[in-house]
């Protein structure tokens, strides 16, 4: 049946960070005793305001289809929320809802790219960009940064990787899978080159209140009317509010691309679903400070108690992460040396051993463009996160 398949169809990997998410669970639901450092969810529960307006909406009947780009009411909350935490002014028109922040990701990109397009992709990256620029017929060309630069792309590496091809710029900020956070100067310095070319930028910002600088997230939109005007934004609510399994998210920019976006989610999923919708209008409007903030304080204790842990730990080392709840561990000493009776080459060996010997699920590097690394998420209870880490040092110091 294999001949069937689209050329597209063949070109396409499956999500590795959805893979081993699963893999863990399903462990985990044969009653095996796995730890799955995968999953990039929040373990915490959605605020109860939230699910009660959920619930409401679905007692007062709101069970029909809205427009496909979604509810008014919901694109003004998004307005308002980038109004008031970033000042900058859109109108209903300049957003569409959809199912996810990776779904509005995956329509921005088929809208915008065409066949030999080249968008820029700073790299280690997140999964699915990698795919779904490739699914939109474009190439996406890395900018290789590593952990002196802090994962950050620079100006000058911005600048000489720009062609008369080139159609967008990825930023992610804070960043999955390096936990890297811009701040409002180094911004500003790639808004400078990107002002000298006719080019867009996707900014994802969906990680934008997991980050313990102290300083408030940026959004390159924020910076000037130029690059407001070249910026799509994408956010949701998955991270925030620990909304997943809810699928809300949304992009802000210019109207013609909404419109387009618009276009396409109206013959592909429709609307996103009503009720979830009708939720999201409360928490962007009215969010629930205090349990964002809870989570948040949690998750940096965690990653501090992750982070000290991981660098005492011979052969693996890693940077402490600035935002998100992921830390990208640094393999590469330990490639080639005989672990367990078995030669490890890189962070997918590692992750498959890991797996195998310890019931520790852990993402492989390769996925995010980075084989030496693998990725630990700390969006775990405190107590799996130890247990996990007891079982890895166990691992590589007895058996390296
Ligand atoms: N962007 C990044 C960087 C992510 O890590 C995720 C997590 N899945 C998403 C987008 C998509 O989130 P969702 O579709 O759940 O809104
Ligand atoms: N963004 C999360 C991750 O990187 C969730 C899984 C996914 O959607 O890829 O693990």
């Amino acid at each position: 049946m294999r001949r069937f398949l689209s050329a597209r169809a063949e070109r396409i990997n499956p999500s590795p960070t959805l893979a081993i998410d699963a893999i863990a669970k399903e462990l985990k639901a044969r009653g095996e005793n796995v730890i799955g450092f995968g999953a990039g969810e929040p373990d915490f529960d959605t605020p109860g305001e939230i699910k009660e307006m959920a619930i409401r909406a679905l007692q007062e009947g709101r069970t029909k289809y809205t427009p496909a780009s979604g509810i008014y009411h919901l694109k003004e909350a998004v307005c308002h929320k980038y109004r008031r935490e970033q000042g900058l002014e859109y109108q209903p028109e300049e957003v569409i809802i959809c199912c996810g922040a990776k779904h509005a990701l995956y329509n921005v990109f088929q809208v915008a790219c065409n066949p030999g397009d080249e968008v820029l992709l700073p790299s280690p990256y997140w999964v699915s960009y990698y795919e779904q620029i490739r699914l939109a017929g474009a190439e996406p060309v890395l900018l290789a940064t590593g952990s002196d630069e802090g994962f950050k792309i620079s100006p000058e590496l911005l600048a000489k990787n720009i062609t008369p091809r080139t159609k967008a710029l990825v930023l992610n900020s804070p960043n999955n899978p390096t936990g890297a956070v811009y701040s409002r100067e180094e911004l500003s310095t790639l808004a400078g080159v990107i002002a000298n070319h006719d080019m867009l930028v996707i900014s994802d910002e969906i990680y934008e209140e997991i980050n313990y600088t102290g300083l408030p997230n940026v959004s390159i939109a924020a910076l000037g009317p130029e690059i407001k005007g070249r910026t799509v934004i994408v956010n949701g609510l998955s991270k925030t509010f620990a909304m997943t399994g809810w699928r809300i998210g949304y992009a802000l920019g210019d109207r013609e691309i909404i419109k387009a976006m618009s276009a396409l989610q109206s013959h592909s999923t429709s609307n996103p679903t009503t009720f979830c919708q009708e939720a999201a209008i409360t928490a962007l409007l009215d969010p629930p400070r205090e349990a964002v903030q809870m989570m948040v304080a949690e998750f940096k204790k965690r990653r501090d108690y992750m982070v000290q842990r991981v660098r005492a730990i011979p052969g693996l080392d890693c940077l402490n992460p600035e935002g998100a709840f992921y830390v990208f561990v640094n393999m590469a000493e330990l490639a080639g040396r005989r672990i367990a009776g078995r030669i490890i080459k890189n962070g997918d060996d590692l992750a498959q051993l890991f797996l195998e010997k310890i019931k520790v699920a852990v993402v492989p590097g390769s996925g995010f463009g980075a084989p030496s690394y693998f990725r630990l998420s700390y969006a775990l209870g405190f107590e799996q996160i130890r247990e996990g880490l007891d079982r890895i040092e166990e691992l590589l110091t007895t058996h390296c």
